[in-house]
């Protein structure tokens, strides 16, 4: 079989150990091609493989079985998993020129078109065949969710978001992150959907977060804001310009990050450096993910002579700050609780570490 598989193309290995029923060879040489330096930042890992596509002007159901849509091993660095309960988007804004997953589902056949809304109906796709999903994965870990679709696209209806956050609830001892371009849409969803809810308080175990790639959408900070949440967090990349005007107010993690691929723009330093000095100003815990270029490694990590791995469990630490000090939140200062990171175990359902 090896030899076989050496004298296929990518896409034609991938479709035979799909039919062979080997899902994980399958997203290791899909990853892989991918790591070749097509990655748009958003999307570093895959956790899905498609088959017909159809055209009836509404979110299609694809029911199909296995464990294909879920994947502990993403390439992501902030994350451990992926979850694609939802295939498909389409684009709405400068960072999506160089959509990672758009390219890997046109690459495999997943879709036919290019992710234009003028496609939207055939290439969004609903799976609710894998909302289950999650529950079964025992180990606890932080799950990326839809790495190959937008959760919020306008084609995905209220009734099958709160489906999704219906199982991250039940799935308690993983911690979720719901990452958006379409942060007003998920601000009104989750209004709807807690206010449904008898326990209101939003859950614990989600992150949302939204991406801004330049200073022409700072203002989808504002939306995510407004979005019930436990853990909000931004995600500037692929950072195309600077962000004076992102509010980092209520903002719990900024993770910042170059695109990667043969038509890479180029991120400055100085736009990465002045948002490490506000994140750092407001107590925002901050992620640098990489330069980029050519490929995701090309530049290396480094920002500013060191690497920044922070990740929103500082707020935890804040907590236990403010209650050993007996002082409110916001008035235990952000050098005192990063100097104490590390000393006190976070609680397990911010989900870091993730190994239980
Ligand atoms: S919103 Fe995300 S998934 Fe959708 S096209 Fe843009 S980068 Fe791709």
């Amino acid at each position: 079989m090896a030899a076989a598989l050496a004298d296929l193309g990518e896409a034609a290995k991938v479709a035979a150990l799909e039919n062979l029923g080997d899902s994980d060879r399958a997203f290791r040489i899909a990853t892989s091609w991918l790591e070749g330096g097509r990655a748009c930042g958003r999307h570093r890992a895959v956790g899905f493989v498609g088959g017909a596509i159809g055209v009836d002007g509404t979110p299609r159901v694809r029911p199909r079985k296995g464990s294909d849509a879920l994947s502990d091993k993403s390439g992501i660095e902030w994350t451990d998993a992926t979850w694609n309960p939802v295939t498909g988007c389409s684009k709405v804004s400068p960072g999506c020129a160089h959509c990672y997953a758009e390219t890997l589902s046109l690459r495999f056949g997943w879709s036919a078109r290019p992710w234009l809304p003028a496609n939207a109906a055939m290439n969004v796709v609903l799976h609710p065949e894998r909302l289950d999903q999650p529950t079964r994965w025992r180990r606890p870990r932080r799950v990326f969710v839809n790495s190959m679709s937008d959760l919020f696209h306008e084609l995905v209806p209220d009734s099958f978001v709160f489906e999704v956050f219906d199982r991250m609830a039940k799935a308690d001892w993983h911690s979720f992150q719901v990452l958006t371009k379409r942060p007003e849409r998920m601000a009104s969803a989750l209004r709807a959907y807690y206010a449904r809810r008898s326990a209101r308080a939003p859950l614990p175990n989600v992150w949302l977060g939204t991406s801004i790639e330049n200073d022409r959408w700072a203002g989808r900070a504002d939306a995510l804001r407004k979005t019930p949440a436990t853990i909000r967090f931004v995600s500037a990349e692929p950072l195309l310009g600077p962000l004076p005007s992102l509010d980092l107010r209520e903002i719990d993690w900024l993770i910042v990050g170059g695109e990667s691929g043969n038509a890479a723009r180029p991120m400055g330093a100085g736009w990465a450096l002045d948002l490490r000095d506000r994140a750092l100003s407001t107590g925002t815990a901050f992620f640098f993910k990489q330069w980029g270029g050519r490929t995701p490694k090309a530049g290396g990590r480094l920002l500013d002579g060191r690497t920044w791995d922070e990740m929103p469990s500082v707020l935890l630490h804040r907590e236990v700050e403010a209650q050993v000090l007996g002082r409110p939140i916001d008035s235990v200062p952000s050098d005192l609780v990063r100097e104490n990171l590390g000393k006190r175990k976070p609680r397990r359902w911010i989900g870091v570490p993730v190994e239980a």
